[in-house]
């Protein structure tokens, strides 16, 4: 029987929460429901139940997460992280799929239920990490969701073999096609996008563009970005990442783009900014912008930090932003769980009738105090189906 019964949880709103899943979806939920009898009942021990969290972009391919401790490698910009990854992870004591796998179940048992990640690709070793991500993929069935973007880490100008690859890497499953800061990266912004809009309207993917660019440059970038997406109506199907120029933009400036990419459907997925400038959270999403999170790097040769935990990064999020209020908590916590499923195309992604039966349970009064504390998950559910509890996975 596919049907079981959650109760004795609370709400967002604090209330008493009884929540009724079958074939995955939430089926009825409230102060108390109706079930059938002789339904599953699984006893949630009063604590807070949350919609599950949603990395919107990681690097599982990257990580180096499990493995002996590795001392930040690289110079301090992009190009000396790029050549410095390039040239250690052929000696890296675990193949991608294993690390990224490694990774993604941890994350698992911290409440996330999905995740985009972004995976390299180079002539260096062709789409291997696609490959390999692809058979995490289906490792991670009835886990999480795994959304794969084909990213030329190199850029695809000055490595032009990475056109032919991106194309090879949707081919063989990836769902979106990504880029990186085509002004400093490849040095033209035409000719990087004209390959990357190329592929997703001849396969029909969507995008994912990683935007680091500041100033002025990264404000071209993106309002280049949003007009060929509106193009080629590919909206809400497109994703800035970063766009730490937002976060630095005169008012004016901001409002320019931040209005082409709500016209156009472009979302942007940030992961707090670091040293960065934090693109103004509130203000996009009020102009209709949808604004999810990711936790980008974990432990690898680009950063030393992160843990996988969505519920940390909405918090580290909320710190960056100047969040205090109870609601601002909460907003963080939306950015990472329930507009990151919207951003991914998971559909309803909730605790309503019809959504998707994914979500989290905590000890805590509440939503900011959760994203406050960051307390241990008591069950993971996927899919209406505990897939962790108490910080381990089952099965
Ligand atoms: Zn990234």
């Amino acid at each position: 029987m596919s049907e079981r019964l959650f109760r004795n949880l609370r709400g967002t709103d604090g209330g008493p929460l009884e929540v009724l899943v079958g074939h995955g979806r939430v089926v009825a939920a409230g102060p108390r429901v109706s079930a059938p009898e002789g339904v599953a009942v699984e006893d949630g021990a009063g604590r807070l139940a949350l919609p599950g969290l949603v990395d919107g972009h990681v690097h599982l391919d990257k990580t180096l997460w499990g493995l002996p401790w590795m001392p930040y490698p690289a110079g301090p910009d992009r190009s000396s992280r790029i050549e410095t990854e390039r040239r250690l992870r052929g000696g890296f004591p675990e193949s991608p799929g294993l690390r990224a796998e490694r990774l993604a179940r941890h994350a698992v048992t911290r409440g996330t239920v999905a995740f985009r990640s972004h995976v390299d690709l180079d002539p260096d070793m062709g789409i291997a990490h696609l490959e390999a991500l692809l058979g995490v993929r289906e490792r991670l069935a009835g886990l999480a969701d795994l959304r794969l973007v084909a990213f030329p880490q190199r850029g695809v100008v000055r490595v032009p073999e990475n056109a032919a690859l991106m194309a090879a890497a949707v081919a063989a499953g990836a769902d979106l096609v990504g880029g990186i800061d085509p002004l400093t990266m490849d040095g033209d912004l035409d000719a990087q996008l004209d390959v990357v809009f190329g592929i997703a309207e001849r396969h029909g993917v969507g995008v994912d563009l990683h935007i680091h660019d500041p100033g002025p440059g990264g404000l071209v970038e993106i309002r280049a970005i949003a007009e060929r997406v509106q193009a080629l109506g590919l909206a809400g199907r497109a994703t800035v990442s970063h766009g730490f120029c937002l976060g630095a933009a005169s008012e004016r400036d901001f409002e320019e783009v931040a209005g082409a990419m709500a016209r156009a459907g472009v979302s942007l997925v940030t992961h707090g900014g670091g040293a960065s400038p934090l693109p103004p959270l509130k203000a996009l999403r009020s102009v209709g912008v949808t604004v999810f999170a990711g936790n980008d790097d974990v432990r690898d040769a680009w950063s030393p930090f992160g843990n996988g935990d969505m519920l940390e990064r909405a918090m580290l999020i909320a710190w960056r932003a100047g969040y205090r209020a109870d609601e601002d908590l909460a907003l963080a916590h939306d950015v990472a769980s329930t507009a990151g499923g919207l951003a991914l195309g998971l559909g309803e992604h909730g605790l309503s009738p019809g959504c998707r039966a994914d979500f989290y349970t905590v000890e805590a009064d509440g939503v900011g105090h959760a994203v406050s504390a960051r307390p241990p998950r008591a069950l993971v559910v996927k899919a209406g189906r505990v897939v962790a509890r108490d910080g381990l996975l089952i099965g």
